[in-house]
């Protein structure tokens, strides 16, 4: 079986049959136009293609183990199920302004182990294939749809280092913006990486007009080791020269991820070493309050005071870097940022999941 994403073997399989390529247009039609919701619906198709592709292909990788959406309607977060018993997590994040973000996973689990991230603490459970990612999006594409709305951005900010899958990642980005397909903007694709320094690069040359977010978090190597152990294989400098290289190759702003972690991140010389390490280049810094999730708590951690954000922000505006803080969104369903950890009403089904896992990997 393999999914109906894959464009290449539906054709192999439409010409060993003896049929005419072009069924593969109304196929692709079908999924991505029309959102039809099973083969059965594709009626442009005789019943003998329909049955040969139910015979061969899996219409959907995921199924949905629940869903939730916060009390305002801002937020759903839905956890899935893959076909091998992992769960996963996205969320649809609708905004004031009426656009509408999906925030996807790369990865069942991460193997960054970042200390203040709730997903770090599940280790790696696998890397996700392609169709497990556009799966994510046709729910999110799917469920909007249904409120006359569409899905205009993606973030690749749920569970999970995309750069770490990089074939599987790629190949879903090529399936979100190919007109024929989903036909989303390059531009409003988001990746985001804790800094895998190599895989910068030939992100820059693969994917020149999707934006790049790195999660800084610290401004220098001792700060940052305390919190990414991926410090220890790409320490600042080798970051930023990666970095250097990315702009030079897309000339493309970088949206830098800064958590604010009281009495950790947020002292105010970091604010400076931050301005002085971002003031020539392109930069747009995106400051994130420390979500507690579960399991991160341990740490002590407790998010930074708005008056110490805004210190931050004075800083960064002397050294003429543009912040912003991020908006906390979903936090009350336990969908925001670093809180994916496969938590359902309050109750973690990480353990259950990882009792069927065995063991976890935390390498790189
Ligand atoms: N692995 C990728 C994407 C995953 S997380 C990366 O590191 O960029 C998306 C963002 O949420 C990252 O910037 C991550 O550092 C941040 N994050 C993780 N845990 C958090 C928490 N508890 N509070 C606030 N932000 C968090």
């Amino acid at each position: 079986m393999f999914s109906i994403h894959d464009e290449e073997k539906i054709i192999s399989l439409l010409e060993a049959n003896g049929h005419k390529k072009f069924r593969y247009v109304q196929i692709e039609n079908a999924i991505y136009k029309n959102l039809v919701t099973n083969f059965d619906m594709i009626d442009t198709l005789p019943q003998s293609i329909r049955d040969l592709l139910k015979e061969n292909c899996s219409y959907n990788s995921l199924s949905l183990h629940s869903e939730k959406t916060d009390p305002e309607g801002q937020t759903t977060k839905f956890l899935f199920t893959t076909h091998d018993g992992k769960m996963i997590e996205a969320v649809i994040m609708r905004h004031l302004s009426g656009r509408n973000t999906l925030c996807v996973s790369s990865q069942a689990g991460c193997p960054m182990a970042c200390t203040f991230c709730a997903t770090g603490k599940l280790g790696l459970i696998r890397n996700l294939t392609f169709a497990e990612i556009i799966d994510q999006i046709m729910w999110a594409v799917h469920h909007l749809a249904k409120e006359d709305k569409k899905l205009r951005n993606i973030v690749y900010m749920g569970m999970g280092e995309p750069l770490l899958n990089y074939g599987e990642v790629s190949k879903s980005i090529h399936i979100a913006c190919c007109q024929k397909k989903l036909d989303l903007s390059n531009r409003r694709i988001t990746v985001s990486t804790c800094g895998i320094a190599p895989r910068i690069i030939d992100f820059a040359r693969d994917f020149p007009q999707v934006s790049l977010a790195i999660s800084l978090h610290a401004p220098n190597d001792e700060a940052r080791k305390k919190i990414m152990p991926v410090e220890n294989t790409y320490p600042i400098d080798v970051l930023f020269s990666a970095i250097d290289e990315y702009v030079e190759i897309t000339n493309k702003r970088i949206f830098y991820e800064y958590i604010m972690i009281n009495g950790v991140t947020d002292r105010l010389e970091y604010a400076k070493e931050l301005g002085e390490l971002l003031k020539w280049r392109l930069a747009h810094v995106n400051f994130i309050p420390y979500n507690p999730g579960e399991g991160t708590d341990s740490n002590g951690y407790l998010p930074t005071s708005k008056m110490m954000i805004k210190k931050f922000q004075d800083t960064l505006d002397r050294y003429g870097i543009p912040s912003t803080v991020r908006h906390t969104m979903g936090d009350d369903i336990d969908a925001a940022c670093g809180q994916l950890a496969l938590k359902e009403e309050g109750k973690s089904l990480a353990t259950e999941v990882g009792r069927t896992l065995g063991k976890t990997t935390n390498k790189i």
